[in-house]
């Protein structure tokens, strides 16, 4: 009996070899120096925010490249997976605009180098795992899990690595005759690599990111086919699926960093070149007066439904994810203000490789401000739209009755040489301008905090004094903010600052306290933009309205 007997047991049907696939996913015609990468989630149901900090390099440095930048779905632990998961990494590359160039979606196969849904690969893996047994490099192995856990406890004891290798692998030296006979008995039994490797030996191993490393081989006779739906194991599907599809470079997280000795050893059982890693780092945040990863449970924003549900520009998204992926991207913005992204020239070098990478959502929303103050009005008015139809429908419904109220509403200060930077997020908007609605404004709950003159009459008699002697709406700003002096004028306030500071016993208050009263009685707000256009864009008789409330 030889191990190509063995092979055949477990495998009576596969009948391609290796040089079939290998014939099938050919080089890829691409020039010289194009990166192929990959985004490979495993479908969990969420999209977190690392995960997606990878999908970006992976684009960036495919199309820095002219190369490809494809999506597999790595579902090859189908206890985890879930249908809607697929949907929301489909849909979430959609927002931020970064389709893959292949991908398989919902039937839709686009690209030459799938399926790139790994449960629909079995056939490609067992014919790669079928060859291992046949060359003697993976075997069956039927310990239990009682026998595995007293393996462990007796490393343990002992004080011993943990894991299935050398003497502890039991199942690597049964005889072919009994691998047999208990296969064809029915007992179950996954399979193992047999690694060739020793742990006292160390490699040179070079991640883009930290540089060359010295690693242990592995020596661990990991497990590369499951037992029940004899799917392979992460290690096992990554391997064949980055050789196959022609990976120039992994982008993956740093918790794969101790998996690299296993991986290079399988890499060579095939006698096949690796591709290049990259291993971000951690996604960090503050806390304290330290910092710490980000937490699916305890931080929202570590989770894409976030940035969606509070309503920031993908862009803006993404530039914040920028400036933590290279340390020089924000420079570089600065002096290219016309570029996109996706003409950075990303380096894994200038990452930063220990400590974590710093997320911090002030500075998102920083980002976010000016990006959205870039925004013509009628496109932040769609882009609004867009967001509260799905968010908030009472709001929706208000600047959809009221379109052009509404973009005249959002063109405060906006198109301007150095525009208002109020709005960090679409959310954010309705808390910023409701009082321009009147639904709102007379529905909501209000309080008026009308500074520095406090006393009732004295504030009715200025917003009185000024709507029926001074204001008119056909006035331009220069007349109406001479109008505005000449009401102060006449109730005993200074006009002008500099007089008021010289002699303020001389006055009852000056101009800043009087526009002051009027914003807070017409808004309730004294920190809004431009009160010459607030009350331009206000009808008298909803002025009116406003005023008896006082
Ligand atoms: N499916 C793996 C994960 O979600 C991907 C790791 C990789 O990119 O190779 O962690």
């Amino acid at each position: 009996m030889t191990n190509k007997d063995l092979a055949n047991v477990i495998f009576p049907d596969i009948d391609k070899d290796i040089k079939y696939y290998e014939d099938m996913y050919p080089n890829r015609d691409l020039k010289e120096g194009a990166k192929v990468t990959r985004f490979a989630p495993s479908p969990t149901g969420f999209m977190h925010l690392g995960g997606f900090f990878q999908a970006i390099i992976d684009k960036v440095l495919a199309h820095n490249s002219n190369g490809v930048f494809y999506l597999r779905n790595e579902d090859t632990d189908q206890k985890r997976e879930v249908k809607e998961a697929v949907d929301l990494i489909m849909k979430t590359l959609e927002d931020y605009d970064i389709v893959p160039d292949e991908y398989e979606y919902n039937d839709k196969v686009v690209g030459n180098y799938g399926p790139y849904i790994q449960s629909k690969r079995k056939e490609i893996y067992h014919t790669f795992i079928k060859h291992l047994i046949e060359i003697g490099r993976a075997y069956p192995c039927f310990c239990t899990k009682e026998e595995l856990d007293l393996m462990r406890q007796k490393q343990e004891k002992y004080k011993a690595r943990l894991g299935y290798y050398g003497r502890y692998a039991k199942c690597r030296n049964l005889s072919i005759e009994e691998q047999i006979e208990r296969i064809k008995n029915g007992e179950e039994y996954v399979i193992r690599f047999k690694s060739l490797g020793d742990n006292e030996k160390r490699f040179f191993f070079d991640d883009l990111v930290r540089g060359t490393l010295n690693l242990p081989e592995n020596d661990m006779d990991i497990i590369i086919m499951k037992s029940n739906d004899k799917l392979p194991t992460y290690h096992f599907a990554h391997f064949v699926d980055d050789y196959l599809m022609h990976t120039t470079h992994v982008v993956r997280g740093e918790e794969w960093l101790s998996s690299v000795p296993v991986h290079i050893e399988l890499f060579k059982a095939f006698g096949v070149k690796p591709p290049k890693y990259i291993h971000t780092p951690l996604i960090v945040k503050r806390d304290g007066n330290g910092v710490r990863k980000l937490s699916k449970r305890k931080d929202p924003e570590a989770t894409m439904s976030y940035y969606k549900e509070l309503g920031y520009p993908a862009i803006a998204v993404i530039e914040s994810l920028m400036t933590i992926i290279n340390s020089n991207y924000e420079e570089w913005h600065t002096a290219n203000p016309d570029k996109t992204y996706l003409d950075f020239t990303y380096s894994p070098k200038k990452m930063s490789a220990t400590g974590g990478a710093l997320y911090d959502l002030e500075k998102l929303n920083n980002i976010s401000k000016n990006i959205i103050s870039k925004f013509k009005a009628d496109y932040l008015y769609d882009e609004l739209s867009k967001w509260s139809k799905v968010y908030d429908s009472e709001f929706y419904e208000l600047i959809t009755k009221y379109k052009d109220y509404t973009i005249n509403i959002l063109n405060i200060e906006r198109e301007q040489k150095k525009p208002r930077k109020d709005y960090e997020n679409y959310s954010s908007i309705k808390g910023l301008i409701w009082y321009m609605y009147d639904e709102l404004f007379f529905n909501e709950e209000k309080s008026y905090d009308f500074g520095t003159i406090n006393d009732k009459e004295e504030i009715k008699l200025i917003v009185n004094t000024y709507f029926d002697k001074f204001y008119n709406k056909e006035d331009d700003k220069e007349t109406w903010f001479n109008k505005m002096k000449e009401l102060c004028d006449s109730l005993g306030y200074a006009s002008n600052m500099k007089e008021y500071k010289e002699n303020p016993d001389k006055f009852k208050g000056n101009v800043a306290d009087v526009s002051t009263v009027i914003r807070v009685a017409i808004t309730t707000s004294s920190q809004t933009p431009d009160l010459y256009e607030i009350l331009k864009l206000i009808d008298n008789d909803r002025i009116a309205k406003r005023i008896e409330l006082l």
